[in-house]
C-alpha cells in the first residue's frame, strides 16, 4: 500500500489554510493539522491493524487520466466498472461474490450524492456510463474517506477507535455502504469498512451471554457485513427465514438492523430489531461488549432502532429466526391508456385515485391478516404486489378470499390496460426475494444521484371515507409535485410500503423494548417520493430536484401532524428530524448516547446526538454553509 499520498496533500494546504483548520473542533482533523498522522504514524498503524489500512481508490478511476494524481487508463477496468456501473444487484451464486459491484470495494457508494464533495468526484456518466473514455479530468474522493481499514477482526476496530482518538480524526463506518442520507462517507474521516465481517451461523437452541431471560429456539448470528441476499441463502437452506427487507443487496446488521429493518414479514414478524437478541459491539471507549436485555440493556434498547454510526461498533447481530412458510403473493400492473408521462397530471387521473383508495380501504384489513405489499404509483401506470406468508395449507384460497374486491375494483378502473393480474407461491424465501427485487430497485436505482422523502402514515387516516379521500388526495398531490422531468429515462414511482409492524399480530407493540420511532408501531403505509439525477447535472438542477422532492412530502406531512417517518428512508432535509425520525424515544436515546459516548465519537448526519450542520464533517452536504472541506488528492 501507498502512504505517501499524505504528503503530497501537506504541499498543496498553505500555511494559512492549515492555520486556520486547526481552530475548528475536535475529531475534524484533516491533512495539514498538526494532529493528522504522519506517514509513519500511518505505517506504524497499518501493522496494529495487521495490514489492513488501505488508500482510497474511486471505483470508476480506472476510466480516468490526464493528470497528475491519476494511474493510466486502464481499459480491462474500466470496461467492466462501465458494464456494471448502475446495476442493479447481482446475485451471485452460492461462494461467489454477491450484491451489486458497487458494494464490492470501498470506493462507490449506492447513491452518486453521497461519493461527491463540491466539485470533488470520480464520476462517470450513470446513463450512459461507456460514452467517452478515457475521461480527461480530476478523479477526485468527494467525501470519501482517504483511508479506510478493511476490517475483519474486533481487535482492528478497536485499534482504529484508538488510532482516530490520537489523532483527532472522525472515523465514518461503511457496510454496504446504502444509507440515503449520507452517513456512511466522510470526507477526511478515517473509515472502518465492514463489508468483509461475513459471519453467518444458525443455532437451534441459543444461550444467550448472563441472561437466561433472553435465551431462544432458532437464532440466527450474522457478522457487520452481511447482505440480505448472503444471509437468506444461508437460512433457506437451514429451512429457516429472516426479517429482510425488499432488496438482496441492503445490509442487515448495519443500518438496517440498527435503525428499523422492514420487510415482507413485517405484520407478522416486526421489524428486525424487533427480532434482534444480543449484539457484539465495541463502544466508543474501545470495550468490547455483548449486549442484550441483561446486559448494558439500555444501550441494547438503544441499538434496536436508535441507528447505525451512533452508541457503538456493531460486530455480530443475534436475532430470532423463523420456520419457513409458503408466500403467497398476488401482482396486479397496469397501464393507463391516458395520461402518460411523468408531465401528465396524475391527481386528476381518476384511475390512479381509485387504485390507491381502495389500497386505502382494504388497508386496515389486509394486515389484520398478516398481508404486507409494495406499491408503485407512476403518472401512467401502477403496479400492487401482496404478500401472506402462512403455513395455512389454505394459503392459496385465503389470499385470494382476502384480495377479491382489491382485485375486482382494480380489474374495473376505465382506461387501463392490465400486464399481470396473478397470484402464485414461493416456497422460498431467496425465491421470493429474487422475484421482488429487480421490482424494488427499478425504483431505487443504484448508480446514480437520489435524495428521497419518507412519512408514516398511521392508523386513524383509514378509519372513515372522508379520512381516505384526504389521504388519497394528498398522496396524489405528492406524487404530481415530485415528477422530475430528468426521470423521464428512469422513472421513480411514489411508493407505499405496507412492511411494518403494523397490525394485531406483530410484536412489541407498546415499543418499550426497542429504541426504533414509535410511529412504526402504529403506521399502516410507509410513503416514499424520491429523484434522481446523473453526473453532471448542474448544482442548481440537482437543489431544484431535492427542493421538489423536500416539499412534495409536504400534503403528508400536514395530514400527519407530530408524525414522522423511517429514519433511513428520509429526506436528509427534514426539518424536524428529532420527532420525525426517532419520536418520543429521542431524549431517552440522547441520554443513552451520553452515557456510552461522552465525547461524540460516534456522529452522522441526524442521528441521535448530531452535532449540526456547522460542524465541518458535514461541509459536503450540498445545503451547508461551510466551504468545503479539503480532501486528499488520489
Ligand atoms: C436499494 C435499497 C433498498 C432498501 N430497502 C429497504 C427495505 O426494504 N427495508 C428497510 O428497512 N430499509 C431499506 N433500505 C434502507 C436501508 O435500511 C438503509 O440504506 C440502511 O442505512 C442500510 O444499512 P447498511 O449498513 O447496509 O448501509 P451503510 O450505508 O453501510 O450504513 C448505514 C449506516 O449504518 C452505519 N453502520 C453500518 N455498519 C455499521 C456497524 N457495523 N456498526 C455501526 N454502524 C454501522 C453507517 O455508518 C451508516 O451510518 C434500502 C436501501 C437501499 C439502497
Amino acid at each position: 500500500m501507498k502512504l505517501n499520498t499524505a504528503g503530497a496533500a501537506f504541499a498543496l494546504l498553505s500555511v494559512a489554510s492549515a492555520a486556520s483548520l486547526q481552530s475548528r473542533q475536535s475529531a475534524n482533523s484533516v491533512p495539514g493539522m498538526a494532529c493528522w498522522p504522519t506517514t509513519a504514524e500511518w505505517k506504524a498503524f497499518n501493522k496494529t491493524v495487521g495490514g489492513a489500512l488501505r488508500a482510497t481508490v474511486p471505483w470508476a478511476k480506472p476510466c480516468f487520466q490526464g493528470n497528475a494524481y491519476n494511474t493510466p487508463f486502464n481499459a480491462d477496468q474500466c470496461a467492466y466498472i462501465e458494464a456494471n456501473y448502475a446495476d442493479n444487484p447481482i446475485i451471485g451464486p452460492q461462494g461467489q461474490p454477491c450484491g451489486p459491484a458497487r458494494e464490492r470495494q470501498y470506493g462507490s457508494f449506492s447513491q452518486l450524492n453521497w461519493e461527491v464533495c463540491g466539485a470533488s468526484e470520480c464520476l462517470l456518466q450513470s446513463a450512459a456510463p461507456q460514452v467517452v473514455q478515457p475521461l480527461i479530468r480530476q478523479c477526485g474522493l468527494g467525501r470519501m474517506s482517504a483511508y479506510y481499514v478493511n476490517a475483519t477482526r474486533p481487535d482492528q476496530v478497536q485499534s482504529t477507535i484508538a488510532f482516530c482518538k490520537s489523532h483527532k480524526i472522525f472515523m465514518s463506518i461503511k457496510g454496504t455502504g446504502d444509507d440515503y442520507l449520507g452517513r456512511s462517507s466522510s470526507a477526511n474521516s478515517l473509515a472502518l469498512w465492514t463489508w468483509n465481517m461475513k459471519k453467518l451461523e444458525y443455532i437451534e437452541n441459543w444461550t444467550a451471554s448472563s441472561c437466561p431471560a433472553a435465551n431462544y429456539k432458532n437464532v440466527g448470528i450474522m457478522g457487520a457485513g452481511i447482505a440480505a441476499n448472503e444471509a437468506e441463502e444461508f437460512f433457506t437452506a437451514k429451512g429457516m427465514q429472516i426479517t429482510a427487507g425488499a432488496v438482496q443487496s441492503v445490509g442487515l446488521a448495519g443500518g438496517y438492523g440498527m435503525g428499523g429493518g422492514h420487510g415482507a414479514f413485517g405484520p407478522k414478524y416486526g421489524l428486525m430489531v424487533d427480532n434482534a437478541l444480543e449484539f457484539d459491539v465495541i463502544t466508543a471507549d474501545g470495550v468490547a461488549r455483548t449486549i442484550n436485555q441483561c446486559n448494558d440493556p439500555d444501550l441494547f434498547y438503544a441499538m434496536r432502532g436508535g441507528g447505525g454510526s451512533t452508541y457503538a461498533v456493531l460486530l455480530n447481530y443475534k436475532f430470532k429466526v423463523f420456520p419457513e412458510v409458503s408466500m403467497y403473493f398476488y401482482q396486479f400492473t397496469a397501464d393507463f391508456a391516458q395520461p402518460q408521462g411523468p408531465l401528465a397530471l396524475p391527481v386528476n387521473n381518476p384511475g390512479l385515485y381509485t387504485a390507491v383508495s381502495s389500497l386505502a380501504k382494504n388497508q386496515q384489513m389486509f394486515v389484520d391478516n398478516n398481508v404486507s405489499s409494495y406499491n408503485f404509483y407512476y403518472p401512467g401506470s401502477f403496479e400492487t404486489y401482496q404478500i401472506l406468508p402462512t403455513d395455512d395449507a389454505d394459503g392459496m384460497q385465503r389470499l385470494k378470499d382476502l384480495t377479491a374486491s382489491y382485485k375486482k375494483t382494480l380489474e374495473s378502473i376505465p382506461g387501463t390496460i392490465i400486464k399481470s393480474d396473478n397470484y402464485t407461491v414461493f416456497q422460498h424465501q431467496t425465491d421470493f426475494a429474487q422475484y421482488t427485487t429487480p421490482i424494488a430497485v427499478r425504483n431505487t436505482p443504484q448508480g446514480f444521484a437520489e435524495v428521497l422523502a419518507g412519512r408514516f402514515i398511521p392508523d386513524t387516516m383509514f378509519q372513515s371515507n372522508d379520512s381516505i379521500d384526504t389521504l388519497t388526495k394528498a398522496f396524489l398531490t405528492g406524487l404530481q409535485a415530485t415528477q422530475n422531468p430528468l426521470d423521464i429515462l428512469k422513472p421513480i414511482a411514489a411508493q407505499i410500503y405496507v412492511t411494518g409492524p403494523s397490525g394485531p399480530n406483530a410484536p412489541n407493540k407498546d415499543n418499550s423494548a426497542t429504541g426504533v420511532n414509535p410511529g412504526w408501531r402504529n403506521e399502516l403505509w410507509e410513503v416514499i417520493y424520491a429523484a434522481g439525477w446523473v453526473q453532471a447535472t448542474p448544482q442548481v438542477a440537482q437543489d431544484a430536484i431535492t427542493e421538489i422532492v423536500h416539499k412534495g412530502m409536504d400534503n403528508l406531512r400536514d395530514i400527519t401532524p407530530g408524525g414522522g417517518c423511517y429514519m433511513n428512508e428520509a429526506d436528509y432535509l427534514e426539518d424536524d428530524w428529532q420527532t420525525a425520525f426517532f419520536g418520543s424515544n429521542y431524549n431517552r436515546l440522547l441520554s443513552i448516547k451520553k452515557k456510552y459516548d461522552p465525547t461524540t465519537f460516534f456522529n452522522c448526519w441526524k442521528c441521535v446526538g448530531w452535532t449540526g450542520a456547522s460542524d465541518p464533517k458535514y461541509s459536503c452536504y450540498n445545503k451547508s454553509t461551510n466551504p468545503l472541506v479539503f480532501t486528499l488528492p488520489i
